[in-house]
């Protein structure tokens, strides 16, 4: 059996092989890229080559990059531990040519990598392009010789890709595999490329990149017609361990292992699994996102670690965990991947000490929120309602630090629908008061005399680390 991080090795081989460089991933948040709330694809690192504002000494590059889709127009929150292939945290396979070759060697090395060296059975094998794509379609039949069945031509949703709203963009193909009829789902129009289930699994995109899209969303083609893939490792490493999901794999195993050893609770497949599921994937993001400096916060990509990781602490308390428990998964985490990814490794200490501070800070509240959350949705029950109302939710939030999705989790278990536009009407209305209280003179003055205060303190102990004087009195 291949193991992840073979698998992984391989691909960066096969296209180094091909004369691509082996770039390092970039980091989680993007470096001077302010419409990008986390990393979300390979080609992120890359973006202003394929807008030609920058030159580097090479054309072609190979990467494996750490992606989280948990915020912006790639979100996968709610999909996570649901389907087989969705994570928050996710590897993302990619080669790249700036410039250089286009779709037909494209194409060529995809199918190369995988029916020749990781050996995927050639006829499971499916091709999506975009719609009038007849180029992309002439080189499946004629070049690769894929039979123009397994050719489908999909719309924009689909196959035209882009990394957000403004950008680089274009059309796209991809490949698929049937995962066979036992993951097949259970709508009566299951059919490859037209239904989202895990039998009909994507694995990779090959996008052609031609095109800018500005903030008014006029498209302009791009200096020179470029290249751009992202393969996900985890659903790679599922076909190629021939496994069910992304959490059989050797990839996410062991995560899924260290919750039952914590919680003494059995692992099982389907909904049962959900909340280890969960957590497996959460563990990854608050690992790596910590570690490339994101802590967690109330606002921006803070809050979007913090809800990350209060959500994981609420479904270990579905397990019956009462204690903090991720800051000890963390050392699974460094196990399984902190050979590709080093920086994990020097950061342990950290990152298990960042997550045990807030999941201590959570559980102050946590179980007091979880008993008026009950309360409150059992009522509702009772009445016959339908509905968590918007100001509910916001009392868990504000009184209990639960940050919406728990109280849409909780909401869904119990089969009730969320009010989130009275949430935000209740968030609009506390800013609101927070703003009056701001401008209130007494209380500016006060804040005034805080800041004045914290920066003389702050500034007195850099001193105290930073003066060679001061040391040498020591
Ligand atoms: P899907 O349709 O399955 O949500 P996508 O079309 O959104 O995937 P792309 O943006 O094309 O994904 O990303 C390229 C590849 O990255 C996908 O083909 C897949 O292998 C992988 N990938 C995308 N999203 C995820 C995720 N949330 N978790 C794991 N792998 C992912
Ligand atoms: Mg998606
Ligand atoms: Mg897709
Ligand atoms: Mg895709």
């Amino acid at each position: 059996m291949h193991r992840g991080n073979e698998i992984r090795q391989k691909f960066l081989d096969y296209f180094a092989s091909k004369g691509h460089t082996i770039v390092e991933s970039s980091s989680l948040v993007p470096h001077n890229d302010p419409t990008l709330l986390f990393t979300n694809a390979g080609m992120n690192q890359f973006k202003d080559l394929f807008l030609g504002y920058e030159k580097r000494d090479y054309v072609r590059a190979v990467t494996a990059q750490k992606c989280v889709r948990a915020g912006g127009k790639h979100n996968d929150l709610d999909t996570v531990g649901r389907t087989a292939r969705h994570h928050t945290f996710f590897e993302m396979l990619g080669n790249f040519s700036f410039g250089d070759y286009f779709k037909t060697e494209a194409i060529q090395y995809g199918w190369e990598f995988l029916t020749e060296v990781v050996n995927l059975p050639k006829d499971k094998l499916y091709a999506t392009i975009y719609l009038d794509d007849d180029e992309a379609f002439g080189i499946w039949k004629n070049t690769i010789g894929l039979p123009e069945e397994r050719i489908l031509r999909l719309g924009e949703k689909d196959n035209f890709w882009a990394m957000g709203d403004t950008g680089p963009c274009g059309p796209c193909s991809e490949i698929l595999i049937d995962r066979g009829e036992h993951l097949r789902c259970d709508a009566e129009t299951c059919a490859i490329g037209h239904c989202d289930c895990d039998r009909w699994l994507e694995i990779w995109n090959l996008v052609f990149m031609q095109y800018n899209r500005d903030e008014s969303g006029t498209m302009t083609a791009l200096p020179k017609p470029s290249i751009d893939t992202g393969m996900g490792l985890e659903r790679l490493t599922s076909v190629i361990q021939d496994v069910s999901t992304n959490y059989d794999t050797d990839l996410m195993k062991p995560l899924i292992q260290a919750v039952e050893t914590i919680s003494g609770k059995s692992y099982q497949p389907g909904e049962a699994g959900f909340p280890f599921r969960v957590v497996a994937d959460h563990i990854r993001s608050c690992t790596f996102l910590i570690t490339d400096g994101v802590l967690p916060g109330n606002e921006g990509r803070g809050y979007v670690l913090r809800r990350i990781l209060r959500r994981a602490v609420r479904f270990g308390k579905v397990l019956g965990i009462e204690k903090p428990f991720m800051y000890k998964i963390v050392a699974n985490v460094v196990e399984q991947m902190g050979q590709a990814y080093p920086e994990i490794k020097e950061k342990q200490e950290f990152v298990e000490k960042v997550i045990r501070i807030e999941e201590e800070r959570f559980h102050e509240t946590l179980h007091d929120g979880m008993r008026i959350a009950s309360e409150m949705v059992n009522k509702i029950k009772a009445q016959g309602g339908q509905s968590l109302p918007g100001q509910q939710a916001f009392i868990l939030y504000d009184t209990y630090g639960f940050p919406l999705d728990l109280a849409e989790d909780i909401a869904e278990e119990n089969g009730l629908a969320i009010d989130k536009e009275g949430f935000e009407k209740a968030m609009e209305e506390q800013r609101e008061r927070a703003r009056s209280a701001r401008q209130d003179e007494s209380y500016g003055a006060g804040m005034e005399l805080w800041s004045a205060l914290s920066q003389r303190y702050t500034s007195t102990t850099f001193l105290g680390y930073e003066s060679t004087s001061l040391k040498s009195r020591i």
